[in-house]
């Protein structure tokens, strides 16, 4: 075990700690490979209080030089891509290569802001008079507090930090308790920039709650649980601070009897949407609606491709699956399936621990005949368990797909148009996929309808999170208004009854 010192950024210096210590366990192994020091709350208090100081400086850069230092942090992250990949890995437990594919994302969001945010600062809107100018302009909104799980530990920083930085905010970010090396490791992709614009702490919920509670931070931009979401959203309604949430999702994956065909390309989509990153995706795929006709073949078909799957290491480049991150996130998926095959369902295949001695090892499962109302169709499932359910219309499809608090993402399958149109129309999801899961695009606005979320990431909208509307009016004659005061010449007798 290494004891990590001088890891946090503030103000631009490397310091250690002076929090308790988190010890970093390695979910394949369940030892601890590191430890590190979180700040003590005067030490957050000190992050915060530098960014505030490097506020004015960072909002007067012009975007086009911000731009540049942000496409310098997509190649200082391209660069270090092995380093960081091997760090997620270690921490987070997902596959190696899933893990290098993040820092390419990551990298690529730092990109694309560093573009969009020079490519606009506002708008010009008709006057009212000729000899007026009226402007829209988009200002900062100052300190964002950037809060984030440790799914995508590198990912998810970036659609905070890469906008909120572009629109000429100043950061204070913190990622998961569970994997804070990764994000501390980020440090020297940022020394080129002024102290203070961004500072990197790690720390439990303490650390996040002293964030978004601080009345220096402007806007807390939050990735994680409902539960959490909520706390922030209560904390920050006080003080009216603005908000960004990305929460739990519930996604349904619909299959239209159109594709009879294709089954087997529909089924191994499904597999990857269920189980990528042992299905701790917000948006996997966690409630598989299939059409009566093609059910029979649909299930074989999906189970026949997850017991091909190779669950273990994951640094090993054959691995598909790799650990959960912890113990507790294993065993709240195991109960919940557990309560589902109490209730009547039936566990097709998974569910053990892969023949896996050590780790958090979870085999992906298959469930049918899983009821209704049961935590596994209806809560969040955090984990890699695939429920399908047999449907016999595409009505029945779409009303159980929108019966859920939550609205993050729906997958369709169906080559057919007037399907295609009812679904994008009908389906209440932030992100509506046909054909092709999860697949992420920088320009295309991300985020939740319902419990899933307020607020978007990614695309234009995730750049206006992070900026304050500005009206501003000008009138280039400096004369009298004939609507000002006085309203009468004073002659006119007063109406009976008023002002006698
Ligand atoms: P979590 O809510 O437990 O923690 C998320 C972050 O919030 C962590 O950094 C944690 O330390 C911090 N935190 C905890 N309590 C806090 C408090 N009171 N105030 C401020 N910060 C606090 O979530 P998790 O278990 O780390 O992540 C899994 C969850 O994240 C799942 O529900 C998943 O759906 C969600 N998620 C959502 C998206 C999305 O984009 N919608 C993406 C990935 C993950």
């Amino acid at each position: 075990m290494t004891d990590l010192e001088e890891r946090l950024l503030i103000d631009g210096e490397l310091i250690a700690g002076e929090g308790d210590r988190l010890a970093i366990e390695n979910p394949a192994t369940e030892e601890t490979v590191a430890s590190v020091a979180a700040p003590s709350p005067a030490q957050v208090e000190a992050a915060i209080a530098a960014a505030r100081r490097a506020r004015r400086e960072w909002e007067r850069t012009p975007a086009v030089e911000r731009g540049e230092m942000l496409h310098e942090v997509a190649t200082r992250l391209r660069a270090r891509t092995e380093e960081l990949a091997d760090l997620m890995t270690l921490e987070g437990g997902k596959p190696l290569i899933e893990n290098s594919d993040e820092v390419g994302w990551t990298a690529a969001a730092f990109d694309y802001y560093a573009e969009i945010g020079r490519d606009s600062a506002g708008r010009v809107i008709p006057s009212i008079e000729a000899t007026q100018l009226s402007l829209i302009v988009k200002d900062p909104v100052g300190v964002v507090g950037c809060i984030v799980p440790w799914n995508y530990p590198l990912l998810l920083l970036s659609w905070k930090l890469a906008p909120a930085l572009a629109a000429g905010n100043v950061t204070v970010s913190k990622p998961s308790e569970l994997t804070p090396l990764s994000t501390l490791a980020l440090a020297s992709c940022f020394d080129h920039m002024p102290a203070g614009v961004v500072n990197l702490l790690c720390g439990g919920g303490e650390v996040g709650a002293a964030i978004a509670a601080s009345p220096e931070v402007d806007c807390v931009a939050f990735t994680g649980s409902v539960a959490t979401g909520k706390r922030i959203a209560a904390v920050c309604a006080e003080r009216i601070a603005r908000i960004n949430l990305e929460m739990g999702g519930k996604d349904p994956f619909i299959v239209c009897s159109d594709i009879a065909g294709r089954v087997d390309v529909a089924a191994h989509g499904g597999v990857w949407a269920a189980y990528l990153n042992a299905g701790q995706v917000c948006t996997s795929a966690e409630r598989f609606y299939v059409m009566d006709d093609i059910y029979d073949d649909y299930l074989q078909a999906f189970v026949e491709t997850t017991s091909g799957l190779r669950v273990g290491d994951p640094f090993d480049s054959n691995t598909d699956v790799g650990p959960m991150v912890s113990a507790p996130q294993r065993q709240k998926v195991a109960d919940q399936l557990s309560e589902a095959v109490a209730a009547g369902a039936e566990l097709v295949l998974g569910g053990g621990d892969a023949g896996n001695e050590r780790g958090h090892y979870f085999a992906p499962a298959v469930v049918t005949g899983a009821p209704a109302e049961t935590d596994l169709l209806r809560e969040e499932t955090f984990g890699p368990v695939a429920p399908i359910v047999r449907v016999s219309s595409l009505d029945e499809a779409i009303e159980l797909a929108n019966s859920t608090p939550f609205g993050l993402g729906a997958n369709i399958y169906t080559g057919d148009l007037k399907t295609t149109v009812r679904c994008l129309r009908e389906v209440k999801a932030g992100t509506v996929w046909f054909n092709d899961p999860l697949t992420d695009n920088d320009a295309g606005p991300f985020g939740g309808f319902k419990q899933s979320g307020l607020g978007r990431e990614l695309g234009r909208e995730g750049l206006e999170a992070f900026q304050e509307t500005k009206h501003v009016h000008i009138e280039t004659e400096i004369a009298e208004k004939e609507w000002w005061y006085p309203y009468g010449d004073g002659d006119e007798a007063p109406r009976d009854g008023v002002g006698a």
